[in-house]
């Protein structure tokens, strides 16, 4: 541990990441424009914590969600049913807004030869999550990366979701929820398995 000194930030010493001048005074800008006063005592870190904050809910950028789905069993052990891992939490923003996203997923896949650990569905998720989003494009993204690394017989992702976007401004319609769902191989061309899968889901 380093001793460090008066002129030190505390929080680069406790290994947090360095917020530039620049990006602390963005933050300020958008304080003022949206009718604050950047200077008052509550708000004098709040440009570090934003800055730092931002660079937790883009994580995603950081990451290759495909790394989740490298290791892979052979042994399947005669299992040929449906996988399946539902109301998986997850937290994103919208690309038109920076507004929250919350939501929960439902990821299923029918495995051919590769099954993999239960928890990295949610992975998969979380790294596409982490990135400002439209909700089209992370059903589909989540969908796309299961599809080409399992190499499953099939992939059903549903995803439900509320945007802050839409609750805190613009037309100001809480409780409203959208879901969007992708299928793919045997779930896109079987109308037997896609009913099974998303009775499953519970929809
Ligand atoms: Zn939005």
């Amino acid at each position: 541990m380093v001793e460090t000194t008066g002129s030190l930030d505390d929080d680069d010493a406790r290994g947090k990441a360095h917020v530039p001048e620049e990006v602390e005074d963005a933050v300020r800008t958008i304080l003022k424009w949206a009718g604050e006063d950047p200077e008052r005592e509550g708000l004098l870190d709040t440009p570090k914590r934003v800055a730092r904050a931002w660079l937790e809910y883009c994580e995603g950028y950081r990451e290759d969600p495909s790394v989740h789905l490298s290791r892979v069993f052979h042994e399947v052990g005669g299992y040929d049913e449906i996988v399946l891992l539902k109301d998986i939490p997850f937290h994103s923003h919208c690309e038109h807004h920076m507004a929250p996203i919350t939501g929960k997923a439902a990821i299923a896949y029918l495995p051919d030869k590769k099954v993999v650990g239960i928890s990295k569905l949610a992975r998969v998720l979380h790294g596409y999550a982490r990135r400002l989003q439209i909700q089209e494009r992370l059903t589909a993204e989540v969908a796309q990366c299961i599809w080409q690394h399992l190499q499953p017989q099939g992939v059903a992702v549903v995803i439900e979701a509320r945007h802050g976007c839409m609750t805190g401004r613009g037309v100001r319609t809480p409780g409203v929820g959208m879901i969007t769902s992708r299928m793919l191989g045997c779930f896109l061309n079987d109308d037997r398995s896609r009913k099974e899968v998303l009775s499953l889901m519970g929809y």
